[in-house]
Parts: structure tokens; sequence; C-alpha cells
């Protein structure tokens, strides 16, 4: 039997804090047992309160620093901690980086058993701010008014927001110009638990290249009151924006967007580019989010893809087709699959706007296509995949071992099952040469790696 906890709720403590979870607690351990606290850096010691008590853990409310970690800075959100949108603002950047570094090494020495494995220091921004190429704000009322930002975390309760420093400029002024204009034209805002009101959401999304700018309003029912006021309004505050669609979404749902779009105002597409490829981007389309480092992060598949021109490569789970299109140029045949129909159809659009005819698309889960692709022969000579955070199914990797390609670049949002698929992949043939970490998310605990691995001669 376990032993009760050493703490009770409402207890006052006083704890060293030696780690950080996943989502950018503090860890620290209270006679053994392990107490949570947002907002507590690893090297403090704080006094805290429990505010939660599960069997084997505590959550604390930090309320008193006893000692300041060198790196704690202020945040720069003034909703930071209601907000739950970034977890380390209270944290400096090169010290975020670190703990993404070791968060990698981490998994890879738990759950790999992998101990000397090269791991590059994290590729971090310059200025890691304002790197969102996408904004999805709920609308709503508070006390009659028009609020419009974030769910506080874990709620649907929205937190009014004026400024967020992780998405753009742009993102802001139109979600202040959009409440404003919502206030004085009176257009209602959805309210769930009724499910009555029309404005649900409003979406953003900025070609961080090539500037242009796309509004979506999300609306329950596809009535749209003032529409040509709001068409104009909007249109003179943003001479970049290129399209203003309607999405209908009358569902009682939390997914944002609904099925049906339609076109208010300009195109139905905004294009952005990734080094030197178009890419066309619709309402559902899925896009990296952080433009500047998806580039970063493509240049590094790129190098570990060593082409010379004559490859025929794979990209498995390849979304709209970014990464086969990135390395398409140097490749001689170039297959790419993804689950999603939508997103096949961007991938197929994507490959016609570049002029590719030697990159082909399919839809369905990679663990089908590619048995059916290697019993009808193809011989890849390198294979990417890019899988959710659940990683890549165990039978995938090994058809993909049985292919036998020189090089696979496993490129992973999850370290832990990285680890894991990266660990099976070392008892079918191949070695791990090095992993580059990239941060696609600052001021959050998220942490992308690039794995190069190689086939080891027999
Ligand atoms: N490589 C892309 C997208 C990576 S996100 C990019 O860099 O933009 C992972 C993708 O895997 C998502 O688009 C998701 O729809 C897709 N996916 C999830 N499960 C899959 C499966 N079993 N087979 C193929 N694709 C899958």
């Amino acid at each position: 039997m376990k032993a009760k906890p050493p703490i009770q709720l409402k207890q006052k403590i006083e704890l060293e804090v030696t780690g950080l979870s996943h989502n950018g607690a503090g860890v620290g351990k209270y006679e053994g047992f392990t107490v949570f606290v947002p907002m507590a850096i690893p090297g403090e010691k704080v006094r805290v309160q429990i505010k939660q008590l599960k069997k084997t853990y505590a959550v604390g409310k930090l309320l008193e620093n006893l000692t300041t970690h060198p790196e704690r800075v202020a945040p720069l959100c003034s909703i930071y901690e209601d907000c739950g949108g970034c977890q380390t603002q209270h944290i400096s950047y090169s010290m975020q980086l670190e703990q993404k570094w070791e968060r990698v090494k981490e998994s890879m020495e738990r759950i790999g058993g992998l101990k000397d494995v090269l791991i590059r220091p994290v590729l971090g921004m310059k200025h890691p701010w304002r790197y969102r190429n996408k904004v999805q704000v709920p609308f709503g009322k508070r006390q009659g008014q028009v609020v419009a930002g974030f769910y506080a975390s874990g709620t649907h309760q929205i937190v009014d927001m004026e400024t967020c420093w992780i998405q753009p400029e742009e993102g802001d002024r139109a979600v202040c110009l959009l409440k404003k204009m919502v206030a004085q034209l009176g257009i209602s805002t959805y309210d769930e638990r009724t499910h009555r009101g029309i404005l649900r959401h409003v979406l953003i999304r900025k070609g961080m290249h090539t500037g242009e700018m796309m509004i979506v309003l999300v609306t329950n029912g596809s009535h749209v009151p003032k529409k040509r006021e709001v068409i104009r309004r909007l249109r003179e505050a943003f001479p970049a924006l290129r399209s203003i669609v309607q999405n209908i979404n009358d569902q009682r749902t939390n997914v944002i967007l609904g099925k049906e779009n339609k076109l208010l105002w300009g195109e139905a597409y905004i294009y952005d580019k990734i080094g030197s490829v178009r890419f066309a981007i619709s309402p559902h389309s899925f896009f990296q989010v952080n433009s500047q480092q998806t580039e970063v992060l493509y240049q590094q598949v790129h190098k570990y893809a060593a082409l010379t021109g004559e490859e025929t490569i794979i990209d498995a789970y390849c979304g709209i087709g970014t990464i086969a299109l990135y390395l398409a140029k140097e490749a001689e045949q170039v297959y790419g699959v993804e689950i999603v129909p939508e997103a096949i159809r961007d991938a197929i659009h994507n490959a016609e706007i570049n002029g590719y005819d030697h990159v082909q698309f399919t839809v369905g889960a990679a663990e089908k296509v590619i048995p059916r692709w290697q019993k009808e022969g193809i011989h890849p000579d390198v294979v990417i995949v890019d899988p959710p955070r659940k990683g890549c199914d165990a039978a995938l990797l090994d058809t993909i071992a049985h292919m036998a390609p020189k090089r696979l670049v496993y490129v992973s949002c999850n370290p832990a099952t990285l680890a894991r698929d990266a660990k099976h992949l070392l008892t079918k043939g191949y070695a791990i040469q090095e992993i580059q970490p990239v941060d696609m998310f600052p001021q959050t605990m998220h942490v992308e790696c690039v794995t190069l691995m190689s086939r080891v001669e027999k």
C-alpha cells in the first residue's frame, strides 16, 4: 500500500525545485513526495501553498522566492500567468534552450537507453517573439463587454487580450479592431452554453515572407450582419490583406473551424515561401506556425538528406508537402504520404505552382501506403518521417528498415517517442549519427528534433 501524502491541502511548505516538468512547472520533492510549482525554476528555494493534492503528486502555488535563479526574467506579457499559451516567459531564453536540450538528452537516456548520442545545441531564434504566422482567437462577452483572447488554462473562460507577444503585430491590431467593430455594429458573439450568437472565432494567417494576410471569421450559421461594412473596414486597416473568408461552424464543438468556407472578399489563398518554394495557404491548411524556424528545420533536413540529384525520397507524414517540395529540386523522384485528404489536395496544388512533376502525393496512413510502395518495388535512398506526437508505428519502422534507405531523417516534435523509435531502429540496422534540436516554439516547453540515422554497412 502507498503511504499517505506527507502534506495536506492548503498547507504552506518550503521546497527546493530540482527540475522542470513537460509543461514548464518547477518540480521538487517534499519528504519524497512530488510537488509541481508553476512559475518556479530549477535551483530555486520557494515557499508554496498546496492547491491540489492527488495520490502521487501535489500542485502548489508559488508564494515567495526564498532564492531567485539568476536566469529568472520578468515576463513580457501582462496576462502570462492566466493565459496558458506560453509556459516559460519567466525563464531567460538561453536557459529555455538549455532546458530543451536537457529534455532531449533525458528522453534519449531514460527511454532510449542511449547514452552517447551526439545532441547538438538547440538552434534558437535571435528574436524569440512575434514568431507565429497564425492567430486563432475566440470571441465572447463578459459582463456585457466584447472580449477576445485566450481560454484561461484548463477552462473555457475567455481572458481578454490586447497584445500577444508570440503572434504577429497585425494579429493584435486585427483582433482589437474586430472587437471594436463587433460592439459598434451590434454583431453578436457566440455563447457556447446557449449555442447562440454569431461570431465564434477569428483566424488570421500571415505569409511571413510575402506579408500577405488572410482573415477568417468563424460564424455560427451563414449570416454575417453588416458584411460590406466589415469588409470595408478590414481592407482599409490592412493594405496587405489578400483574403477575407467566412467559415461556417454551427456545431456544438470545441473544434474551431467548420467544414464550409465562403469567400467574402479577395482570393481563396494567400501565398508564402519556405526557401525558394512557394506555398498556397487556405483557412484549413496545416502550415508550420513558425515560418522562420521552419526554414532552419528544413535546412537541417536538407543537410542530413545529403542529396546529389539522383535520389528517390519518401516524405512520410508530409502534411501539405512542405518537406517533399523543399527537397524536390535536388531529387530524382519524391513520394509523399499523408492521412488528411485536404492536405494532400494542397500538396498537389503546391507541386503544380512550383512546376514539379516528379513529386507524387498519396492520401493514406503511412503504415498502409509505404508497405504498398515496397511491394510495387519503390527503393528510396532517403526516407524522411515527421510523425505527430505519438511517433511512428513499429510496423512502419520495420517496413522502412526493409526498404533499406541509406539515410533516415526523423523529424520529431516529441523527444519521448523519438527515443522509443530510435531505439527500435537500432535493432533494425540503423545507427544514430546525430540529433539537431530546433526551437520552433520559444516561450513554451516544446522542442523539435531532426535526427540523422544511417544504414549500417553489412
Ligand atoms: N511534414 C509536415 C507535417 C508534419 S505534422 C510539415 O513539416 O509541415 C504530422 C502530419 O502527419 C500531420 O499532417 C498529420 O495529419 C499526419 N498524420 C498523422 N497520422 C498519420 C498517419 N498514420 N499516416 C500519415 N500521415 C499521418
